[in-house]
């Protein structure tokens, strides 16, 4: 990426950036912020020239084909996960890329430790995989509903007041682990207000084409609002790390949030320093062999075309 654009992309996501959670409190992110950019169209424009960007580093990654990246998209309703996913992803090769989108658990998963289902489906090298929510859920939902533990059948002695602790502890040790082994991670919150998540839920309801996107469900589930804040706050204080960091994302605006998610991405791969592989000189002297016995093959033959007379006339034998 040129110099210029490769310092914008960090001056637009590294704000957001949380590798250290102790001291991260939710409300020092304004949900409503556009950092240093004011414009949507100057926004729109960048997100272009991202996506090509994007596009051409995941050919060398699929190439390469040794590292994977894993981003994991958690938020309230509303938020914007799926269309940030869709334009963020927008100029991919398909192929290279699988987008998970994790519901409420059913019986076979709850038969499972917890990270089960999602171990599964952690990218291949070469990829990159999507979560739109995860097991961070484990410590969101189930912990604003604690009822839900029930479900999972643990076995009673192991449910103590420590179970938050060592969930937080047991994804960092996961997310280390999947990080040693080439899957770069990175973590999106997208911060969107109450304010605005009762406009997004209005237009739902009132607009026909929107109508199929609302769920009675989630308007319960915003009475909830400030234990949910405060699981998510808890949730990046201890499990935003250097190897897997969060990035807590303003969300109001949604070509804000697209950019900076964009800009994380470009970020990630960068730092993998991808390039095409290399071909020993073996591969060499088969590519020169190959491209001989090609040339030698002089010019193709075509079948004769038939004339057209005949074909009118002709009714098929
Ligand atoms: P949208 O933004 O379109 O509403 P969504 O991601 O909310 O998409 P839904 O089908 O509405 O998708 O909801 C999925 C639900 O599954 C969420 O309410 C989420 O909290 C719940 N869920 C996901 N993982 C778990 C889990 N481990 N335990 C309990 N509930 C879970
Ligand atoms: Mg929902």
């Amino acid at each position: 990426m040129a110099k210029d654009l490769h310092d914008l992309a960090k001056k637009l996501c590294s704000p957001y950036r949380v590798v250290e959670g102790r001291k991260f409190r939710l409300k020092d992110i304004d949900p409503a912020g556009t950092g240093s950019l004011s414009s949507k169209e100057r926004a729109q424009a960048l997100l272009e020239t991202g996506v090509v960007h994007l596009a051409e580093m995941q050919d060398k990654l699929y190439a390469q084909d040794q590292w994977a990246l894993l981003l994991i998209f958690q938020a309230m309703d509303a938020a914007g996960k799926d269309g940030t996913i869709k334009h963020v992803m927008s100029g991919i090769n398909p192929q290279g890329c699988r987008v998970y989108s994790f519901k409420s658990p059913s019986a076979e998963e709850l038969d499972h430790d917890y990270l089960w289902r999602t171990s599964q489906r952690a990218p291949e090298r070469g990829t990159i995989g999507i979560f739109n929510r995860s097991y961070y859920e484990e410590v969101l939902v189930v912990r604003v509903h604690p009822e839900y533990l029930k479900f999972q059948k643990l076995p009673e002695r192991l449910v103590t007041k420590r179970l938050w602790e060592e969930r937080f502890e047991d994804i960092n040790n996961f997310e280390r682990y999947l990080t040693r082994n080439g899957i770069a991670i990175r973590k999106f919150f997208l911060h969107v207000s109450k304010d605005e998540q009762k406009k997004r839920f209005l237009e739902r309801i009132e607009l026909p084409e929107k109508n199929w996107k609302f769920s009675l469900a989630d308007a319960k589930e915003r009475q909830r609002w400030d234990d949910y804040q405060r699981a998510y706050e808890e949730m990046i204080r201890n499990t935003a790390t250097p190897w897997a960091p969060w990035y807590v994302v303003p969300a109001d605006h949604k070509w804000f949030s697209r950019i900076v998610v964009a800009s994380a991405i470009c970020e990630a791969l960068e730092e993998m320093d991808l390039a095409y592989p290399n071909v020993g000189p073996e591969k060499i002297c088969e590519l020169g062999a190959a491209r001989a016995s090609l040339l030698n093959e002089g010019p193709v033959r075509r079948p004769a075309a038939k004339s057209s007379a005949k074909k009118k006339g002709s009714k098929g034998t």
